[in-house]
């Protein structure tokens, strides 16, 4: 199969150009509703409508099924404006292209869910984190045994990003019969599957539509692991780091380099209007506010610079290199944090009563950071690389 993500020739460059413009075209309208989403906590459906309308659901899918079998490099540019312009709107986005791109490449029975996907009429989502294993989102203690009618799941999912609201779920549970907590096998879960319940609410510090609930599996039947099954049984580990982990950690990046961008455009535009009434003077009259807003500018630079630098190696060579994708996650979630910190410094007391959008992108920003694999594994797993030492 080839490649969704794999850009070479001047077609697809076309198609790579399309979707930016697509995307920056709907921006503003992305953006209009972030701020009630936060206030309120509330999904972001009117969003993900729109880029279902605008054919953006379908982004990593091949044409054939109504895709646009983005680039790498359009996808991460895209996710940086959708993330930029409502963080839980792109961390909803990210979710589904992963869970869909899964489906596509390991179950090859769901060319009608793709189609829907593709279409904007079937949001997916991934379930994999659970309470026991934490960050190390690849664990699951979740079980799948065999009856006499079929086979049955039980456990429990963790932060499940749009949980109880998505169409599917792609879930990881230790593979039949297997006492291993990383011998998993994937399956996707439709909405309605009996069983499959959701519970509590999120109410984290920031990306607060994402409804990022517990997912509970009691004794739910997959009838049909021909149509539920993703990939073999017990390959779940190796499908969660060949195909959701380079996505996840592309898209998540350019997500939180959205919101860096997005603090960095709003603190230099406070900057340029607020007068101080004694003075008479801007902002951007105090050299140390040019020194804020030029470490931004550096910062946000140096971390979109990376992430391109990643997604068209990914691009040209066709294949994704896994440690220059920890490490542009862990620069993206780092820059996002530093530099939504320096915003709010750089426009005071305004930004901090909630006035200015600031705030919320240091809220949204801080959970890239903890989001696995967390900044804390990032670090060690480059670390390991960096001293030929095996990852895991
Ligand atoms: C907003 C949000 C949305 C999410 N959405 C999803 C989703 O859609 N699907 C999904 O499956 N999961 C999702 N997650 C879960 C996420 O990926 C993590 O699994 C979760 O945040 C872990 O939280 P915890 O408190 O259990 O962390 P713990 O595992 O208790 O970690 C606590 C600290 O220990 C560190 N730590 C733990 N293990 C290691 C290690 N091996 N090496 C180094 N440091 C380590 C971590 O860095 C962290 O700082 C989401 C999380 C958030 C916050």
């Amino acid at each position: 199969m080839s490649p969704s993500i794999a850009a070479k020739d001047s077609t697809a460059d076309l198609v790579a150009a399309d979707v930016v413009a697509t995307t920056s075209s709907i921006a503003a309208r992305l953006a209009a509703t972030a701020g009630e989403t936060d206030a309120k906590r509330s999904f972001p459906r009117e969003n993900i409508k729109l880029l279902g309308e605008k054919g953006l659901m379908g982004m990593l899918l091949p044409e054939k099924l109504g895709g646009l079998n983005a680039s790498a490099l359009a996808f991460a540019r895209s996710v940086q404006i959708i993330g930029g312009s409502c963080a839980s709107t792109g961390m909803v986005f990210v979710m589904h292209c992963c869970a869909v791109e899964t489906i596509f490449r390991h179950q090859p029975g769901q060319e009608k869910l793709l189609r829907q996907a593709a279409a904007g009429e079937h949001l997916s989502t991934l379930a994999c984190s659970e309470r026991g294993s934490g960050a190390n989102f690849y664990a699951s203690a979740s079980t799948s045994r065999q009856t006499a009618c079929g086979i049955e799941l039980n456990g429990a999912k963790s932060f499940v990003t749009s949980g109880a609201l998505a169409d599917s779920y792609v879930v990881s549970l230790r593979a039949l019969g297997s006492e291993s907590s990383i011998n998993t096998t994937l399956y996707v879960l439709e909405k309605d599957t009996p069983g499959m319940e959701f519970s509590g609410q999120w109410d984290g510090l920031g990306l607060r539509g994402n409804s990022s609930i517990v997912m509970n599996l009691k004794d739910c039947p997959v009838a049909e692991p021909g149509t539920s099954q993703v990939g073999a049984q017990g390959q779940g580990f190796e499908i969660e780091m060949s195909t959701i982990l380079p996505r996840f950690l592309l898209g998540t990046a350019a997500v939180y380099n959205g919101i860096a961008e997005a603090a960095m455009s709003a603190s230099i535009e406070h900057v340029k209007l607020r007068e101080l009434t004694h003075t008479g003077e801007k902002l951007n009259a105090l050299p140390v506010m040019r020194n804020k807003i030029a470490r931004m500018k550096v910062a946000v630079a140096a971390s979109v610079a990376l992430m391109h630098a990643a997604a068209r190696s990914w691009d040209e060579s066709g294949a994704a290199d896994l440690v220059s994708l920890l490490e542009v996650k862990q620069m993206a979630c780092r820059t996002a944090v530093d530099v939504a910190t320096l915003a709010l410094e750089t426009c005071g007391g305004i930004a901090y009563s909630g006035a200015l959008p600031i705030e919320r992108h240091l809220r949204d920003a801080q959970a890239g950071v903890v989001m696995a694999p967390t900044s804390d594994m990032l670090l060690d797993l480059i670390g390991r690389a960096a001293l030929d030492m095996p990852l895991m």
